[in-house]
């Protein structure tokens, strides 16, 4: 892929060393080109770890990689600096990101206070949640899957742009959803969100696509719509309420991005992957809820399915967004409660 498609910086990989960062918490010893050690991640009786410091990542080929050949959902057995800090740590990839971030002098070192309203459209803080935007790569999306079932025509966005989110097929509302659903939707390889990385403009217009996992697709950009431009968040800037559409509990979770058409990423109940959430519907254009159905065990029964209620972002960021069903809905500033959607939208108009 040439350079100038690449949207996603690699600043702060960059200026990671793994070799360094991973030393700062067990021994490490030459190997080859590269090092080894003891995994943390498991009781190794080894050393199951080792660190490529030519593409800077680390592999542990011990209990680690097994238990990842058996159930896709375990954790990676691989991964970047970003991914090795965040399970050691026990931290989510984006703390990892910040705390990095720190260290490489790209955030301020106190985050919470330094990040203040006056600040939000800052240079700085610009190029910082570029950088983190460029590290915020999570192993583990496989499982994914949702129920996108066309229900507009599928026409080619000429709005697609590289930078923005971009999704395939229209998001249908399901309706009910009995056993046999929730597995077909959970089994059936479904389009998922992903950053438009680069646009190529042949006869046949393609797109690249990358998604939160790092993986990138080449897709026939016909029937891509897009998604919006993307907000990176930081710490504390925004939070999904989500209901579990099983058991009805709702539950409000930290938001690491979010799209100008109101997708959210986040990070999926009971599984340690994150992925690109889209809201309901406004009103106007029927209010349905649209849940998404993902994998979380080995068994092709074993089914999670979230709604994602609402959101909220600091209004600085994020004014106004735009449904995916073409309805601009303004967004109220630093509100975090429960409302739904709905709610929103009937105050509005009401
Ligand atoms: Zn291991």
């Amino acid at each position: 892929m040439k350079k100038e498609h690449t949207l996603l910086t690699d600043e702060l990989e960059g200026k990671l060393d793994i070799v360094e960062i991973i030393s700062g918490y067990l021994p490490l010893r030459r190997k080859g080109p590269g090092y080894e050690g003891v995994c943390p991640f498991h009781q190794d009786d080894g050393a199951s770890l080792n660190i490529y410091p030519e593409n800077q990542t680390w592999l542990c080929s011990g209990r680690c990689a097994v238990s990842r050949r058996l159930d896709k959902l375990a954790p990676a057995n691989r991964g970047d600096a970003t991914s090795f800090v965040a399970r050691i740590e026990g931290i989510s990839f984006g703390d990892a990101v910040r705390k990095l971030a720190v260290r490489c002098g790209l955030a301020p070192r106190n985050n919470r206070i330094d990040v203040g309203r006056g600040l939000i459209d800052s240079p700085g803080l610009r190029q910082t949640r570029k950088a983190m935007a460029a590290a915020r790569k999570i192993p583990g999306l496989s499982g994914q899957t949702a129920p996108t079932l066309p229900y507009f025509p599928e026409l080619e966005d000429p709005d697609l742009k590289t930078g923005h989110l971009a999704y395939k097929g229209r998001l249908a509302r399901p309706g009910y959803l009995g056993a046999s659903m929730y597995r077909r939707y959970a089994t059936s390889a479904q389009p998922r969100p992903g950053l438009v990385i680069a646009l190529h403009a042949t006869l046949q217009g393609h797109c690249q696509i990358e998604y939160p996992d790092g993986e990138r697709k080449i897709l026939d950009s016909l029937g891509m719509h897009d998604a919006g431009d993307v907000i990176w968040t930081d710490s504390g800037q925004a939070s999904a309420v989500i209901k579990d559409v099983i058991t009805r509990a709702h539950s409000e979770v930290e938001v690491f991005g979010v799209s100008t058409r109101g997708f959210c990423l986040l990070n999926l109940p009971g599984v340690d992957e994150l992925s690109w959430c889209w809201p309901r519907e406004p009103l106007e254009a029927g209010g349905g809820s649209r849940p998404l159905y993902y994998q979380t065990g080995p068994s092709e029964t074993d089914v999670g399915g979230i709604l994602l209620e609402s959101f909220s972002v600091e209004g600085k960021l994020l004014p106004q967004y735009l449904d995916i069903s073409g309805v601009t809905v303004p967004v109220t500033p630093v509100e975090r409660n429960g409302r739904s959607h709905k709610e929103r939208l009937d105050q509005i108009s009401g």
